[in-house]
């Protein structure tokens, strides 16, 4: 995981601001856990119908508890040759702010093979945090932050399950941040 560069426009401040904010609310009951079960199960069996009622499933539950409005999402069977993000890091899925819609897609281009749940899930999230970033928290983007990095895997780690882990990051050149895995993986198993 990499950060963007920061603006070098008046957009600044809500890059700041945006990676400062390094904590999401979470509801308090198990309702995403337990939909995120179901997209599991349906991944297993390869029901890519069931996979896309439970995702719609898991967004109505997170659109409502985060009080924001409707967006929707897609599920492709495998990634479109063309991709709106970016980033070349995002291989699994995509947000479009004008139409609110959400894609994550099932096969990777190249080799068609299966996504795996952690990955579909976390991406998901991922992409629901860009629609959070322009209609909940009012950013006039939605950058690659390291507080964006940090909500996505709040929201990831609740849905999952799994113990949050805190992100070790060092920085690298252009005042962009990447992961320090062996710092990351030294703190979990220690
Ligand atoms: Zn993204």
């Amino acid at each position: 995981m990499l950060t963007d560069a920061p603006p070098r426009n008046s957009n600044l401040a809500g890059f700041r601001e945006s990676d400062r904010l390094t904590r999401l609310d979470l509801p308090d009951d198990a309702s995403l856990p337990a939909i995120a079960k179901s997209i599991e199960s349906a991944m297993k069996a390869e029901q890519i119908a069931r996979v896309r009622s439970a995702c719609a499933e898991f967004l109505k539950a997170a659109l409502q508890f985060y009080r924001v409005p409707d967006c929707s999402v897609r599920v492709l069977a495998s990634r479109p040759l063309r991709v709106r993000e970016q980033w070349t890091t995002e291989l699994f899925g995509d947000y479009a702010p004008e139409t609110m819609v959400i894609r994550v897609w099932m096969r990777t281009a190249v080799r068609k093979e299966i996504t795996s749940f952690g990955t579909f899930l976390s991406t998901l999230c991922h992409e629901f945090c860009h629609h959070l970033d322009y209609r909940k928290f009012g950013f006039a983007d939605s950058w690659h932050t390291r507080g964006f990095y940090e909500r996505a895997a709040m929201l990831y780690h609740h849905a999952r399950g799994t113990p949050l882990k805190h992100l070790v990051w060092v920085p690298i050149s252009g005042g962009r941040w990447r992961i320090d895995w062996p710092r990351m993986n030294r703190s979990a198993g220690g």
